[in-house]
């Protein structure tokens, strides 16, 4: 084959938006910027409104086309309301995998690669069958990447107790010690199936002929650098390598559909610059009722200007929307659960929204002051990337992680203090960090290491020259010279 052939690349990502955005858009950079001709296969159990808007969008690049998976029957008792979110998620993902080989085969022509997210590696079976090498794409952070890769030892050096137990953070090698209470929640319970499927698949990242990492290599460096150079992960357990080539972010918004997205951008446009805060939990995250009533008089009290994307409490999970992201708007009655008046009282400072808001815009916009975040690997890329300052506020999945990491190593967050035996954030720290982070003189060292990290960004996305944009740019090549 001659440099000059469009490649055929196939992508494959487990349910969530948190997945769907980051892979999507890695595609739409190998269609658009790196000549390739890519099929996405896409899981559609649960699939929600907004997801369902992404997929099928008319502007999608001609050479990328969605390849819905023939749906597979996960009703019959195989997952409950109770289950666990990691294995809902890995248990749809099986079910959802046993027609991939008949799905890769019924392609005009078989994909010179897979590129998978970390939740899919049954795939990696299926394609040594069909001889086509399988890439992971890590949706997370460069420490959870470390993390993960460290896992399986640590798994067989700590018989005897829960990693929470022990009496040292975790030492991971060449990192940052990971302290116990920031360890992510699939590990947190070493004896039920959510731990059982984690390290299943992050055993199998090994497998990978390589591993793209959503970082660029002046975001954690040093991270980066240990999983590249200390010998635990090139000689011990022999690491692929790994592709730095994010920030792989959405570079554009679609709002002019949604009523309540495009109203958020008017809004915006007649604040004042640096002076709102925008208060967004992801696509699952959600509070308890106790939790909203505190982040309403915080916000009151703070005086400052806000953006609240707001969903109905759940006093169950905290990641209680995460299979219905965007699906739910027209249920979601904020009055019914904010304290009451507090919508008349706030109206010229604040704008609820329900649901879902056009985050990107958001955090592009210059009215846009600080993110009062979950965490999320991919709002904390958007909010970096914008040169937006953090509130860390982490729900579930390997969010604490992130916001230590943010706020200790990086500098551009700050994460709320919760008073010892308290199960909620108070009005009053509330009202504490928000001011801070607008008004506050702490806020002006974040914001300048945060426009400091966006400008790094622009850098490492330049074409051509920029780390990240290079570093895909040679696997693409690998691809093309394929006979
Ligand atoms: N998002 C959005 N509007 C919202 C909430 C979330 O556009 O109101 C997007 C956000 O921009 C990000 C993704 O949904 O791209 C959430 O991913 P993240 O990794 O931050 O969190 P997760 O949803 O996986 O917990």
């Amino acid at each position: 084959g001659s440099e000059t052939t469009t490649p055929h690349v196939a992508v494959l990502v487990s349910p969530g938006m948190g997945h769907i955005i980051p892979l999507l858009e890695f595609t739409k950079r190998l269609a658009v910027d790196h000549g390739c001709h890519v099929s996405f296969l896409n899981i559609t159990f649960e699939a929600s409104a907004a997801q369902i808007q992404l997929l099928h969008s008319a502007n999608l690049p001609p050479s990328l086309h969605v390849i819905d998976l023939p749906p597979a029957d996960v009703t019959s008792g195989l997952v409950t309301e109770d289950t666990p979110i990691l294995t809902r998620l890995c248990l749809i993902v099986q079910e959802n995998l046993k027609c991939l080989k008949s799905v890769l085969l019924s392609l005009d022509n078989l994909p010179k690669a897979l590129v998978i997210d970390m939740f899919c590696t049954q795939a990696f079976d299926v394609c040594e069958e069909l001889s086509i090498p399988v890439y992971s794409f890590f949706t997370a952070s460069p420490t959870l990447l470390s993390f993960s890769l460290y896992l399986p030892t640590l798994d067989t050096e700590v018989i005897d107790c829960q990693f929470v137990d022990l009496p040292e953070p975790v030492q991971v090698p060449g990192c940052s010690p990971v302290r116990t209470e920031d360890l992510p929640d699939p590990v947190r319970n070493r004896k039920i199936d959510e731990y059982k499927w984690y390290l299943f698949h992050v055993s199998r990242l090994l497998l990978a002929s390589g591993i793209f990492l959503n970082a660029w290599e002046d975001l954690e460096p040093a991270t980066v650098r240990a999983i590249r150079e200390n010998p635990f992960y090139h000689q011990v357990i022999n690491t692929p390598p790994v592709y730095t080539v994010g920030p792989i972010i959405k570079d554009t918004e679609t709002v002019s559909e949604s009523e309540s997205g495009s109203q958020c951008l008017r809004w915006l446009d007649k604040q004042p610059r640096n002076s709102v805060v925008f208060v967004a939990l992801g696509s699952g995250g959600t509070l308890t009722a106790q939790q909203i009533t505190e982040v309403a008089w915080g916000l009151e009290l703070s005086k400052q200007r806000f953006i609240w994307v707001i969903r109905a409490p759940s006093d169950g999970s905290p990641s209680g929307t995460f299979f219905n992201a965007g699906g739910e708007a027209n249920s979601n009655e904020p009055a019914s659960f904010l304290p009451e008046g507090f919508l008349e009282r706030t109206k010229d400072m604040g704008l609820v929204v329900p649901s879902w808001a056009p985050q990107m815009a958001v955090l592009r916009h210059e009215a846009t002051g600080a993110f009062w975040s979950h965490c999320g690997w991919n709002s904390t890329l958007e909010s970096v990337a914008n040169g937006v300052p953090m509130i860390a506020w982490p729900l579930y999945a390997e969010q604490r992680m992130n916001a230590t990491v943010l706020e200790e190593d990086i500098g551009v967050a700050v994460k709320p203090v919760v008073e010892a035996g308290k199960e909620v954030v108070t009005r009053d720290e509330i009202e504490r960090v928000v001011r801070m982070m607008i008004e506050g003189e702490e806020r002006k060292a974040m914001r300048c290491r945060a426009e400091e990290l966006k400008e790094s960004v622009a850098k490492a996305l330049s074409s051509p020259g920029g780390s990240s944009f290079e570093s895909l740019s040679r696997v693409v090549k690998e691809w093309k010279a394929q006979v």
